[in-house]
């Protein structure tokens, strides 16, 4: 593979998104957001009301999905049947329906095309929870991003989107995800043997971005 995919992984929270984006401009390629797609998922299962735990229906949900993750320079737009959804998966419920139903191998399965195909086209930063393991187990460069979970869950209501959440309920919220995403059977969270492991507690963005370049050979 003369291409270059870089992935980061690590638990919600740990600035994987922030990094991922700065990296991708550092090094003149695009991010990709992957959590962006579980949530999509969740999204038109709570608006269509499926019942997501039978199989069956869950499948039938599945295949008439029409998922596009459009990538803009820079930017990137999550479209479901042609509507731009972007603007309503950032939720509090979204995220914990994500992570209840990223669980479920059907729709792992299902989303794994729409991954690879974005790499077929591009150097690439793609962000998620199995990038490095299961995605891209070929990526010549992987990343592994955590933090203290009391620092994730600061940050993550610094930047929420939920009005009237509480610092408490964000917090337990994230020791559910945390679980929820390293105890699954597939693809569960967690570094793949050749990652390299960041701990951003005490880092800055800026911090995290330069220890990552020093791995990456440009060219
Ligand atoms: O990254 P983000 O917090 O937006 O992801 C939402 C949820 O989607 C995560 O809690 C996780 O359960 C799931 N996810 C996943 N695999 C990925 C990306 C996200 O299971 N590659």
């Amino acid at each position: 593979m003369n291409r270059r995919i870089i992935t980061i992984d690590g638990p919600a929270g740990a600035g994987k998104t922030t990094v991922s984006k700065a990296l991708a401009q550092a090094l003149g390629c695009v991010y990709v957001d992957t959590g962006a797609l579980y949530r999509a998922v969740a999204f038109e299962i709570s608006r269509q009301q499926i019942n997501w735990k039978d199989m069956n229906v869950l499948e039938g949900f599945l295949a008439g999905l029409e998922l596009d993750y459009i990538l803009d320079g820079q930017k990137s737009v999550m479209v479901s049947s042609g509507q731009d959804i972007s603007a309503y998966i950032r939720t509090n419920e979204i995220s914990m329906l994500a992570s209840a139903t990223s669980a479920v191998p059907q729709v792992r399965k299902s989303l794994l095309g729409i991954q690879q195909s974005i790499a077929r086209a591009r150097d690439a930063v793609f962000e998620g929870r199995d990038m490095g393991t299961a995605v891209f187990p070929d990526a010549p460069y992987k990343f592994f991003l955590t933090a203290d979970v009391k620092v994730r869950a600061r940050r993550r209501f610094e930047e929420s989107d939920t009005p009237g959440i509480s610092f408490e309920k964000m917090f337990q919220d994230m020791v559910q995800r945390d679980t929820n995403d390293t105890q699954r059977t597939v693809s569960p969270l967690k570094p793949a043997p050749d990652a390299i492991l960041i701990d951003a507690t005490e880092l800055d963005v800026f911090q995290v971005v330069e220890k990552m370049k020093s791995y990456i050979t440009i060219g």
